[in-house]
């Protein structure tokens, strides 16, 4: 009898549900639901301005129509009609530097832990994520496929994911969490925990580069995280090391760029982002330390800052007083400043993240992180930073890109996730410190996950 490959593959994918991680649609996009926003100022996340009184009705999962003509609905059509009056509607936050699952974990807990508690504290604070805005996460290292997939299937309540699944790292390098007696490692030994778990992952040649990024590509990741100099929270790298080698980070981008996408790196020196441009790299994760050289280089090549308001005040992980940690941690406050107004000089595309680790009480600052920003930029430029600018760098995923459309942006035809904030964030940056009473609405995929305006 003839083989049939395609029956057997379409009965296997009927009787084991195989499906790429990527084409998981959410299980509840509210179809033919609609809502109606209706007399709202408008922030776009592009212009930086407040528009006049407007009407935004969202069908199904998009942005349907912007009028400053009132929207008429089709009576038989399921709409939910919210009355703005003159509150703002804006688009969800995204937070551009996230670790969903070592957000709440204690980092002993993270790395050796019971997996099943960190991935429950892990959907208990991906919802909190949510609530309080962030409607889009880029998740840079960590176990996170699982949870994004029941994100995405309505099993639980949180933001959009873009996986990096496992950092990867060299022997020493920021993400080895080993402890000095498993060390040496055989090669093609046995795998370190981090790396059973898929947290991160050691590769000390291009080719065991290679291997370890087609595996992140083969779980979902969107993109490849790498880290190439070294880390404040790590156990053994010094700040200033570069660790990978330019083949090896050489060989990290075209694994990528042949699945259509890309690599970025964590790098704090010019040595390191330097090195990474060098090979290929197109986003730089930190970067606090860089110096004016190579600002103009990353402006020269469209090298995109994914840079994080480290600074010494409540938001600093709090490392013990004599630990190296808390010393590499205050090396790197030295460096904000200076980026930022290096940023701004040489116009990067520059992304604003939090990177926060290990506290429920640090991520609850999320957005009050956001409005430190004030430091450096005007309200609207952080707000536009925080939507616009960082739904472009979501883009940069290309092909492996999980929510192929518009995120970002109040525009017709991009994916409804917007918040109604109660006020004028632009007038008073304050208002989003604090979500659970500034933030009436937040609606994700065209679906409202909170609703708490006055009736
Ligand atoms: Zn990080």
């Amino acid at each position: 009898m003839k083989f049939e490959l395609s029956r057997f593959v379409a009965a296997a994918t009927l009787v084991l549900g195989l499906r790429g991680p990527c084409l998981a649609q959410p299980a509840t996009p509210g179809a033919d639901a609609s809502t109606l926003f209706q007399n709202v100022r408008v922030f776009d996340g592009k212009s930086g301005a407040i528009s006049g009184p407007t009407n935004v009705l969202v069908t199904g999962r998009t942005i349907a129509r912007i009028s400053n003509a009132p929207i008429v609905v089709d009576p038989n059509a399921r709409t939910t009609v919210i009355a703005g009056n003159g509150r703002t509607l804006m688009p969800g936050l995204i937070d551009s530097h996230w670790h969903a699952m070592l957000v709440r974990p204690t980092a002993a807990a993270a790395i050796n832990g019971d997996v099943g508690y960190v991935n429950l504290m892990a959907g208990a604070e991906a919802t909190d994520t949510l609530m309080r805005g962030f409607t889009t996460v880029r998740d840079l290292g960590g176990p996170v496929f699982g949870l994004k997939r029941a994100i995405d299937e309505g099993l639980l309540v949180g933001p959009r994911i873009y996986p990096s699944g496992a950092m990867i790292s060299i022997t020493g390098g920021h993400g080895d969490f080993r402890q000095p007696f498993e060390v040496p490692r055989v090669l093609g030994g046995p795998l370190s925990r981090m790396e059973k778990i898929g947290g991160s992952m050691i590769a000390d040649s291009p080719d065991e580069v290679r291997v370890r990024v087609r595996e992140q590509l083969l779980l979902g990741a969107s993109q490849i995280k790498l880290t190439a100099g070294g880390g404040v929270a790590s156990p053994h790298s010094p700040l200033d090391v570069s660790t990978f080698t330019e083949s090896e980070l050489r060989a990290a981008v075209e694994a990528a760029d042949n699945w259509g996408t890309y690599v970025t790196v964590h790098a704090y020196t010019p040595r390191a982002i330097q090195g990474a441009i060098a090979a290929g790299v197109k986003v730089i994760e930190h970067g606090h330390l860089m110096d004016e050289a190579t600002a103009r280089l990353m402006a020269e090549k469209g090298i995109w800052l994914s840079v994080q308001p480290f600074l010494d005040d409540e938001d600093a992980i709090p490392f013990p007083p004599d630990s190296s940690n808390r010393a590499r941690a205050l090396q790197v406050f030295q460096g904000p400043d200076n980026a930022y107004a290096l940023a701004k000089r040489y116009k990067l595309k520059t992304a604003f993240g939090t990177d926060v680790l290990f506290s429920a009480a640090l991520a609850r600052r999320q957005g009050a992180q956001l409005a430190k920003l004030t430091r450096w930029y005007t309200p609207a430029e952080l707000l536009t930073m925080a939507t616009g600018t960082n739904g472009e760098l979501l883009r940069l995923s290309g092909l492996r890109n999980p929510y192929p459309g518009k995120l970002g942006v109040v525009e017709e035809g991009a994916l409804a996730d917007l918040l109604l904030v109660e006020g004028n964030p632009i007038e008073n940056i304050k208002l989003i410190e604090d979500p659970d009473r500034n933030f009436l609405v937040i609606m994700k995929d065209g679906k409202v996950y909170k609703n708490i305006v006055p009736r």
